[in-house]
């Protein structure tokens, strides 16, 4: 499927293909604070609609993922990261793609505090 996200003031909207049914729910000591819900795709799966000018971005840790968000309204709509092998993928927070039903999604629990 196709879905389209934004953050709450739409400075920063995306598209992205894949299968959206599941999610993944990380304890780490940033996520858990964001309270996302992500869903991992390919970065060629993934278009940015609006200007990379206005992504204001985090990182800590190993520095591997870089965490977006929104300097306007606050919201973090999505990160990229590299992964050991080089492929580059996208984390799109589901909580901000209006067509996902959160209540239906399928949640895995990921230890990220441990990593
Ligand atoms: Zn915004």
């Amino acid at each position: 499927m196709r879905i389209t996200g934004n953050c709450h003031c739409g400075k920063i909207a995306f598209e992205a293909e894949g299968e959206f049914g599941a999610a993944m729910e990380c304890n780490c000591s940033l996520c858990r604070r964001k309270g996302v819900l992500l869903a991992f795709v390919p970065r060629n799966q993934f278009q940015l609609a609006t200007s990379r000018e206005d992504l204001s971005s985090y990182q800590f840790n190993k520095h591997v993922i870089t965490h977006y968000f929104c300097a306007n309204c606050g919201i973090a709509p999505f990160s990229e990261a590299t992964m050991p092998d080089g492929k580059e993928m996208a984390a799109i927070n589901l909580r901000c793609v209006p067509e996902i039903d959160i209540a239906a999604l399928t949640v895995t629990q990921y230890d990220g505090a441990s990593r």
